[in-house]
């Protein structure tokens, strides 16, 4: 038997058996629930850090503790394996991306293992597999079938150094940079293919099955951005032209006094005078120039150009000037806006400075009839308004927003409704008069999918010159990425130079003069779906597929699905965690789920950084590799100084002396229990006569209660470094209670507390939990083992109630724990105000403490 703590043996040893073994397999069994614990893949970069592991270890600690509550417990692991870095690997050093891919992922998975994390390897899914991106493929013709996949010739942010158009997610910072490279970005028009996830925009605003953190849910509604008010038209005042312009605040309409066009508004040209021509053209293009972060920044000041045309102000036929200017975007809304300068600072800092009319519209309770110096943006009453004059707004709250406490505020009504309150009034009537309707915009743009690169799932579809766009058949799928390609950076996908790939016959009318769509998917197309994939990744392979299938095997999906508990990072929250819920939506849509929602819980965790507080990287040189420090302190130090050393939901700098705390930890249990273990053995009798006493087991029994109730509630709100100085105070109580009583160890008590030590160890230190389990003659596994419950009423601290005197007086009384601390005890005698009081401010001469009964101030 092994003295000494040794990791590297004993985490060896119980890998080998838990994978001979199948400990770790998931099994659909009907007779247990479920627990679908999920957390985010790597992408196989090859340069695994000690932060892949700091989201991995806590996940699999909860999954772990789930399953010893007698969930039976799907963790699943996987590798994002298309993208960018595989291809700048092969451009850079002539590896092909695949062999590059794939002896990445050979090594992170041996890394992966070294943990001893509780993945099911059986299900691994590698998203770069044929096996799984047909699915990826199908996927595709199927949102193409729902008129959900769509292509369009568009403007898309494009990098110049990694030659491939960005998604808006993937384009950074101020300065517009590349999300890889930083190399800022340039606008280029180029045919797209495009998922309409605007469909689903109302229904991605409601988050009322889901319970994930609150952050979440508002970055979600931001960018989606949903803002109701209505569309209205105007008409130039020469041609007729009508230019549609969405507005929130309609009631306000009778205060546009000039109106706004993107300079890239396709009227500008046509509608532009003569004489501003030269002075527009100029403006245009300096405009278009810059980045649209430039043009929205808040603090530029506002420019533009009056076109010489006018437009008709549909409400009061009131003749409007027709302005052009940089802060008004093409891109957004309809390209035009109608100002009100009176109800809008940026509206009024632009009349100022172009000399333009600033009537009154909506008046504040105290308004002296005079003309505003700056905009009034709150709720009021409608003056200059027609027929509306009078009439209450709410500005920007909602009906359901307004309070009797706001209508005192604004002296206004505190029962509105649809048909008093101007918004809405002034859109009924807009309706009823044929120039406007009630309208609803995002902020949200539709997904766009397409990437001019080669390490990507290409995506199933053929132009024919007569058919158009053709899907390609069900049956024909996957289409496979060829490997014998040329990689140049020519800002072009490689298919498009491959000729065997490129030219292909017309599924639908035979024609040898088709070619293959040579754009691949963005990668978050794959990852929108791999939970899906882990209920059975080798599902119908190498079976043709069919447009009725079912990308995943139905037996396991009904019983796993959906998620339970998903755990990653919040940098996700607009991208990955919302393309997997319109890909869910879409799903479900499609008939193939019955829920909605991919992921009922959700926690995110923080970021662990270099101990320069930067951000890990190799370039830094700041990288801690994990295959290090295990090797030096074994795979359960590590798990556990991940977990102790910072508060799982925030991260931090790591700390390479911090992780020596939890080694000794880790040593002292491990001597702990190895002498329960060999007084088990009979190696060793307790010396020492009598019996404990009844107030030592009571407190035996209370600190093994109070360890179970803590690190239950700890694990169960992710609070992993509490878990573990729960478990450090726990070992620390086991080693006082038998320091004081070394009969103890003697009564049944003990050995219960010892083996409670040991399961409450066992999710977050897997191995040095097994191999003590086995030493005290337990079981295996210690992982199929049921979670300790606790008892309040043992858990209880024992209180006594103690007098405190002033000079021999009985002043007052408290109640304490019988195993007060002097110190605390006396402190808190000081502290009650019956000894204040006889105090008076002086310090007490003497403070004599006599344990369970009194305390005893002297003041002279
Ligand atoms: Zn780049
Ligand atoms: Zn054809």
């Amino acid at each position: 038997m092994s003295e000494k703590y040794n990791p590297q043996v004993i985490e060896q040893k119980w890998q080998q058996k838990w994978a001979a073994d199948g400990l770790n397999r998931a099994v659909v069994d009907k007779t247990k629930e479920k627990h679908y614990a999920m957390t985010m893949y790597p992408y196989p970069s090859g340069d695994l850090h000690i932060g892949h592991w700091y989201p991995m270890a806590p996940s699999d600690t909860r999954a772990r503790w789930m399953r010893m509550k007698g969930y039976n417990v799907l963790f699943p692991m996987g590798f994002d394996s298309f993208g960018l870095p595989a291809e700048n690997a092969a451009i850079k050093r002539g590896i092909h991306p695949k062999a590059w891919t794939y002896a990445n992922i050979e090594r992170m998975r041996g890394q992966l293992r070294s943990m001893g994390p509780m993945f099911d390897w059986e299900r691994e899914v590698i998203t770069s597999d044929p096996s799984y991106y047909k699915w990826s493929q199908w996927f595709f013709l199927k949102l193409y079938d729902m008129g959900l996949a769509y292509k369009t010739l568009s403007p898309v942010d494009f990098c110049p150094h990694c030659n491939t158009t960005l998604a808006r997610e993937q384009v950074w910072g101020e300065d517009r940079h590349c999300e890889r490279c930083g190399t800022p970005v340039i606008k280029k028009e180029l045919n797209q293919w495009f998922f309409k996830i605007t469909a689903y925009a109302d229904q991605l605003l409601d988050f009322s099955h889901l319970n994930w953190p609150e952050r979440v849910h508002a970055m979600q509604k931001n960018w989606i951005g949903r803002s109701e008010g209505a569309e209205v038209i105007f008409k130039t005042e020469v041609g007729g032209h009508e230019i549609p312009i969405f507005t929130t605040r309609p009631d306000t309409l009778w205060g546009a006094t000039f109106m706004v066009l993107a300079p890239e508004h396709p009227l500008v040209a046509e509608l532009t005078s003569a004489a501003q021509r030269a002075e527009v053209e100029t403006y245009v293009t300096q405009a278009t120039r810059q980045t649209e972060i430039d043009r929205l920044a808040t603090d530029k000041e506002k420019t533009g150009v009056f076109i010489g045309a006018y437009a008709i102000n549909p409400v009061n036929n009131e003749r409007i000037s027709i302005w052009i200017a940089d802060y008004v975007l093409m891109t957004y809304g309809t390209g035009a806006i109608m100002a009100v300068p009176s109800g809008d600072e940026r509206d009024f800092a632009f009349a100022q400075k172009y000399n333009l009319p600033i009537p009154v519209v909506v008046a504040p309770k105290d308004w002296d009839g005079q003309p505003f110096i700056e905009a009034y943006t709150e709720p009021g009453r409608l003056v200059n308004s027609g027929l509306f004059n009078g009439y209450a707004t709410i500005g920007k709250y909602s009906l359901d927003e307004w309070t009797p406490e706001l209508a005192e505020q604004y002296s206004l009504p505190a029962n509105l409704n649809l048909e008093t309150e101007a918004r809405h009034a002034v859109t009924r009537w807009l309706e009823q008069q044929g120039i406007g309707k009630f309208a609803v915009t995002y902020r949200l743009r539709d997904w766009l999918i397409s990437r001019q690169r080669y390490w990507g799932c290409p995506i199933p579809m053929i132009t024919c010159p007569t058919c158009g766009i053709v899907s390609v058949p069900y049956e024909d799928l996957p289409v496979e990425l060829p490997e014998d390609v040329q990689f140049m950076p020519t800002g072009e996908s490689p298919l498009k130079f491959h000729e065997g790939f490129r030219h292909v016959k017309c599924p639908q009318c035979g024609s040898e003069n088709a070619e293959r769509e040579t754009d691949t998917m963005d990668t978050f197309m794959c990852s929108s779906w791999y939970q899906y994939a882990y209920m059975d990744p080798h599902w119908k392979d190498g079976q043709p597929l069919s447009r009725n299938d079912i990308p995943f095997n139905p037996n396991e999906g009904n019983y796993w699905l959906p998620v339970d508990q998903y755990t990653g990072g919040i940098e996700h929250a607009t991208m990955h965690l919302l393309y997997t819920r319109f890909f869910t939506k879409a799903m479900h849509d499609m008939g193939l789920v019955p829920f909605d929602e991919p992921m009922n819980a959700l926690f995110n965790q923080g970021i662990i950084l270099g101990d320069d507080r930067e951000k890990m990287s190799k370039s830094r040189g700041n990288v801690v590799s994990p295959d290090d420090l295990v090797q030096a302190y074994g795979a359960d130090t590590v798990r556990g100084y991940l977990m102790f050393g910072f508060r799982w939901d925030q991260g931090g700098p790591w700390d390479s002396k911090g992780i020596l705390g939890v080694q000794r930890f880790l040593e002292r249990v491990w001597d702990l229990v190895m002498s329960e273990a060999r007084r088990r053995g009979g190696e060793q009798r307790s010396r020492g006569a009598g019996e404990a006493s009844a107030a030592q087991l009571r407190n035996l029994r209370r600190k093994q209660h109070q360890a179970i109730r803590r690190v239950t509630k700890d694990i169960e709100d992710f609070s992993f470094n509490t878990m573990v100085a729960g478990l450090m105070e726990y070992t620390n109580a086991l080693s006082a209670a038998r320091a004081a009583a070394p009969t103890l160890v003697n009564h049944p008590a003990w050995a219960e507390a010892i083996r409670t030590l040991v399961l409450l160890l066992a999710p977050g230190f897997p191995h040095i939990a097994e191999e003590l389990w086995a030493q005290l003659g337990q079981p295996y596994s210690v992982h199929q083992q049921s979670w300790p419950t606790w008892d309040e009423e043992l858990a209880k601290e024992d209180v006594v109630e103690i007098a405190v005197q002033v000079n021999g007086k009985v002043r007052d009384k408290i109640e304490v724990p019988t195993e007060i601390a002097e110190e605390e005890a006396k402190a808190k005698a000081l502290a009650t105000d019956g000894v204040q009081r006889y105090l008076e401010g002086k310090t007490p001469a003497k403070v004599i403490y006599v344990s369970g009964r009194l305390v005893n101030i002297v003041v002279k």
